[in-house]
């Protein structure tokens, strides 16, 4: 476990990196992590990300109540908070809006193609979830069928949800699906793309199995695996 003043200091390293990253512009995003007490820090209404401070961050229930803080939580906050009910082991949640990724999803176009080897192993499929009003409530019903099995999530027309063991590994995730995004838009400019044969997801699934990397069941659903 990490201490409140460190992960205020994570969040203001990962904010700044979103920003220079070009993840998210002015005050898009936001942050949350599980603190030691099972209370949760998020990131306030309005912070830039780019430029945040450790007071700018607050602090609330895992039902959403402020317990400190003198801001207002991220309008984002039902989204972070259904996936911290339905994934205990989730300790930090980036909200960001890369670019590349959320154009896929503009086009109608997912990225949850068992293209790239590394992606497979490492997150599985990126799923996309239906359309829902930035900061409604409707964020966490979008998700819902969703997060119990996924680390990374397109939200369509809007941006990406991606969760982890820390704030740094759910930060990294966010990179390895824009930079997926990256390659997968390359390559359909380039021409046809050819995903993995089933002989090779089989030996990707064994490899995600083996080393628990996450469940490999929707990799066949995805992936016309056997
Ligand atoms: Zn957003």
């Amino acid at each position: 476990m990490t201490g409140d003043w460190q992960l205020r200091r994570d969040m203001v390293d990962i904010g700044r990196r979103l920003h220079d990253k070009g993840l998210v512009a002015a005050s898009d995003g936001n942050l949350s992590a599980r603190t030691d007490s099972n209370q949760l820090l998020i990131t306030g209404s309005g912070t830039h990300l780019g430029e945040l401070t450790p007071d700018q961050i607050v602090r609330v229930t895992t039902d959403g109540r402020l317990v400190a803080g003198s801001r207002k939580p991220s309008s984002e906050m039902p989204l972070h908070l259904a996936v911290y009910r339905t994934r205990p082991d989730v300790q930090a949640v980036v909200h960001a809006h890369p670019p590349i990724t959320t154009a896929f999803s503009f086009a109608g176009v997912s990225i949850a193609q068992c293209v790239i080897p590394e992606v497979v192993l490492t997150l599985g499929t990126i799923p996309t979830a239906p359309y829902a009003t930035p900061g409604s409530d409707e964020g966490p019903f979008a998700i819902a069928g969703l997060i119990a099995d996924h680390d990374a999530i397109i939200l369509e027309r809007h941006g990406s949800v991606t969760v982890g063991k820390s704030l740094k590994d759910a930060y990294y995730k966010l990179e390895k699906v824009e930079h997926a995004a990256q390659v997968l838009f390359h390559a359909r400019q380039l021409g046809k793309v050819i995903p993995l044969s089933r002989e090779e997801l089989r030996k990707i699934a064994d490899v995600r199995q083996r080393l628990g990397l996450g469940p490999t069941e929707d990799v066949w659903r995805h992936c016309g695996g056997p």
